[in-house]
């Protein structure tokens, strides 16, 4: 058994809401993972199992690598269909909210969101929910969306209603949003939810190919270019900051998906405590962040880069150049010394 840890009176509330509805509407941040992407689209097909018309609208298209995702194919790209997704806001008897925490996560769509009067459903991890929905279950101790999904679906009694399809998509959330289990996942409930989602026959080792283990040549070329010429090493500050211009990434045929592992990588080194990495996108510069240990990047990101996220991984955009990105970023590394190391926490 798992611990009962969502708030009843958030439960009743959800649960009525679904007594009545035909229509749905499943919405996530943009950019999606395959954790927005996995508790969407499992929502989705548990709902579809209720007999509920359910859709997923994203603020925008949905990369390469995570279109193998059952359901991925049906999602409507909010950014391109913009009426569509207006209408099916204001048409939905419930929308939800899923793995975002503010209006301003799902760009453009925002609009629609505000616009529509149905009622609204949080369901997410992330640090300091934004009061815009009328069910709020905000559980940022829990991993990842589809973990707490699990146990929304187990609340209201639809256990039966996860077939393999939504196990599996479930599963492929957990194991995004820890790095397939490698951090955020000491907590012994994760293992008890994966032996059911793997009894209703959920496919790991598709999964881990299919999210891990699976790069487009460019991409492959990209990452390796990245790695060998740009990654700048901060010894003392233990940091690390990658650059991709749009040249750079344009000579590589670069595809959305294709540089999404790589702020990661630098931490392999054992004196690196943060990395960041830069990405030139039109008008802007996307920010990733990963850390280990004590070190928060969500306050580095929220601070300084206009963003936010988790203790360990985060990001934001920054309205200027790339170069003057960077700059930026090497001109807090002393501070973010003094400030944020806590040498007794990390082995460095
Ligand atoms: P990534 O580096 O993979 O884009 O993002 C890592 C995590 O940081 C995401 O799961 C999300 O929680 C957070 N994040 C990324 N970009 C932004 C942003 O622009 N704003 C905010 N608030 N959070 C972000
Ligand atoms: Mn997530």
């Amino acid at each position: 058994m798992i611990k009962r840890i969502i708030d009843q009176k958030q439960i009743a509330r959800l649960k009525q809401l679904l007594e009545h509805a035909t229509k749905a509407v499943i919405t996530c941040h943009i950019s999606p993972d395959g954790d927005a992407l996995g508790s969407s689209l499992a929502l989705c097909r548990v709902l579809m199992n209720m007999g509920i018309d359910a859709k997923v609208i994203t603020p925008d298209s949905v990369s390469a690598n995570l279109q193998f995702l059952p359901g991925a194919k049906d999602i409507v790209d909010g950014n391109r269909y913009s009426d569509y997704a207006r209408t099916l806001f204001c048409d939905a008897d419930v929308v939800f909210c899923l793995d975002f925490n503010a209006p301003s996560r799902i760009d453009r769509l925002a609009t629609a969101l505000n616009a529509s009067k149905s009622p609204k459903v949080l369901i997410d991890h992330h640090l300091d929910p934004a009061d815009f929905t009328d069910v709020t279950i905000s559980h940022p101790e829990m991993s990842s969306t589809c973990m707490l999904l699990f146990r929304v679906l187990c609340r209201l009694e639809l256990f039966d209603l996860i077939d393999k399809t939504a196990a599996e998509l479930i599963l492929a959330g957990m194991m995004t949003d820890t790095g397939n289990f490698a951090y955020n996942a000491s907590d012994p409930e994760i293992y008890i939810i994966v032996s059911e989602l793997l009894k209703k026959g959920a496919n790991k080792d598709m999964l881990y190919k299919r999210l891990f283990n699976t790069f487009s040549e460019s991409s492959l070329r990209i990452n390796g270019y990245a790695l060998a010429e740009k990654m700048e090493l901060f010894a003392d500050e233990h940091a690390a900051l990658t650059t991709l211009s749009r040249e750079e990434l344009n000579r590589f045929h670069y595809s959305k998906g294709d540089t999404e592992a790589l702020v990661n990588r630098p931490l392999a080194i054992p004196e690196v405590v943060y990395s960041c990495f830069l990405r030139e996108e039109d008008g802007y510069v996307k920010v990733s962040m990963r850390s280990v240990g004590d070190f928060p990047v969500d306050k580095l990101c929220s601070e300084y880069f206009g963003g936010g996220g988790h203790r360990n991984a985060a990001g934001g955009e920054y309205r200027g150049s790339l170069d003057q990105c960077a700059e930026l970023f090497r001109s807090l590394l002393k501070r973010n010394r003094e400030l944020y190391i806590d040498k007794s926490s990390t082995e460095i």
